[in-house]
């Protein structure tokens, strides 16, 4: 009976959707893919090897095959399998449904409460295998008309044709299939992918108004891929910016991670700059890049994404709280010196500044706690790197986010907010023997932190603005 209604609902989703496509095509939108017109590339028409997919990929999809269920690979990892690099993750998709998987795989736990998906735990790599999406336009269809039950979740789900229509981009839609090793393309995916391409499937002004988080997706993935926007795609991209204020800000700071920690920070930073995408994100930073003071602050904001996608490039790791930080340390400064101007006390002011910035960047990306801990704990420890005399360092180089703060100092010693003596002082310190070091730490002329040296700014042009070296600790 349950069968009798799942089949009555696709058959009367899929007339509604051929008549939603020959109404689009008669008003001259690009319409969602056609049933029929799939295209299958075999295996020796494209250059997915297996060799290429990790282990524990195949192995899902091998075991799903046995158990009689179709399973290709989808996504982003066919898409850059194609391009010949290594994807961030496989996406699993497959006809079974998340219990059914959750029977094949002892290894399994199925996440997610509106739409349901089955991890499959191998050590530290999890492959994620989705049931193919039904039919409707929004993402919330599904979820919309169902309560909690079983049956009416079940209604989320469909099939290849349908699943295809529920992704962003052509290249994003492309089905790696463990039957035969072929691609399977509803939707112009592979000509686009050639010609480097990034096509919304179907009405992109719709596609964004849908999930605007697409929109951040479509910047991340050219820069990434070096794919252009399709003209269309980039029409509807300028302008509707204000449609991510809806999005709820723990999904915009899951976006945000993406958008920065993986390699692209700083083209990303501009592309996004160029879209007025990055204004709705970090408000108060876009305010601040207005005060430019000869290159700065807008330098400290380059250089910190420079250095962020160079360590990456050296396969080292970078942190989610130094990039807030360095995103957030302008913003910081001039409140801290709006404050001061009114009376407050440096210390007071930098402390109270930080707090308003945070507390308000967390309207638009909800950083974890400890996060914000830590960018705060950077932030604090700047003034203190102006102590360079008596036992204060020493203790100083033991704090946990030593490292994190010697870097940060560095960065705004590179483009003018700290001076580099300072930085430098606090290299040869830190690597220097402990006799050296106490020699280091007694007052004389050479100590940047001597009398002299002490409450210099080093902002060529402004001298009215504090620079936040002099906060007192
Ligand atoms: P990467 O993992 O390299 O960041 P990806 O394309 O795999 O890129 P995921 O977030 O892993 O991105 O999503 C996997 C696939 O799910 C996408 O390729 C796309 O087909 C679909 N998808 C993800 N997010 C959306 C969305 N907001 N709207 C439509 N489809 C989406
Ligand atoms: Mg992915």
């Amino acid at each position: 009976m349950i069968n009798i209604i799942r089949k009555i609902n696709i058959g009367v989703t899929l007339i509604l959707n051929l008549f939603k496509k020959i109404i689009q095509s008669a008003i001259g939108q690009i319409s969602p893919p056609e049933i029929g017109k799939v295209r299958v590339y075999a295996r020796s028409e494209h250059t997915i090897s297996r060799a290429q997919i990790s282990e524990n990929a195949l192995k899902v999809l091998y075991r799903l095959q046995k158990e009689g269920f179709d399973a290709y690979l989808v996504g982003g990892c066919v898409r850059d399998l194609l391009l010949g690099r290594e994807p961030k993750d496989f996406d699993v998709v497959t006809n079974a449904d998340p219990e059914q998987v959750r029977k094949v795989f002892r290894n399994c736990r199925i996440i997610g409460r509106r739409f349901r998906l089955a991890h499959v735990h191998f050590g530290r790599e999890v492959i994620e295998v989705a049931t193919f999406r039904g039919a409707g336009e929004s993402q919330n269809d599904g979820q919309v008309l169902n309560n909690e039950g079983r049956l009416l979740r079940d209604n989320v789900y469909g099939t290849i044709e349908e699943d295809v229509w529920r992704r962003d981009f052509t290249v994003n839609a492309l089905y790696y299939n463990i039957k035969d090793f072929s691609v399977v393309d509803y939707v112009r995916g592979m000509e686009d992918h050639r010609n480097a391409t990034l096509r919304l499937i179907g009405d992109p002004h719709t596609r964004f108004r849908e999930d605007p988080v697409r929109m951040l997706r479509a910047v991340r993935f050219s820069v990434k891929l070096g794919f252009k926007l399709e003209p269309d795609c980039e029409k509807a991209l300028h302008g509707a910016a204000e449609l991510l204020a809806s999005i709820p800000a723990a999904r915009l700071y899951d976006e945000v991670l993406k958008l920065f920690l993986y390699g692209y920070a700083l083209q990303t930073f501009e592309s996004l700059r160029h879209y007025g995408l990055f204004q709705i994100l970090f408000p108060d930073t876009e305010r601040s890049l207005a005060n430019e003071d000869n290159g700065f602050p807008r330098l400290l904001l380059i250089k910190a994404l420079e250095n962020s996608d160079n360590r990456i490039a050296d396969g080292k790791s970078v942190t989610a709280y130094f990039l807030f930080a360095a995103f957030l340390w302008e913003p910081v400064r001039l409140l801290a010196t709006q404050k001061m101007t009114e009376g407050q006390v440096e210390y007071m002011a930098y402390q109270d500044a930080a707090s308003e910035i945070i507390a308000r960047q967390l309207r638009y990306t909800a950083l974890p706690r400890h996060i914000s801990l830590a960018i705060r704990e950077v932030w604090s420890l700047q003034p203190k790197f102006n102590n360079c005399t008596g036992s204060k360092p020493s203790r100083l180089i033991l704090h946990p986010r030593f490292r994190a703060g010697y870097d940060f100092l560095l960065l705004r010693a590179a483009t003018g907010g700290a001076d580099p003596e300072l930085a430098q002082w606090w290299d040869i310190y830190q690597n220097a023997s402990e006799t050296e070091q106490r020699k280091m730490t007694q007052p004389s002329r050479k100590n940047p932190n001597s009398k002299s040296g002490r409450k210099r700014s080093y902002r060529k042009k402004s001298t009215t603005i504090s620079t936040g070296t002099e906060v007192q600790g």
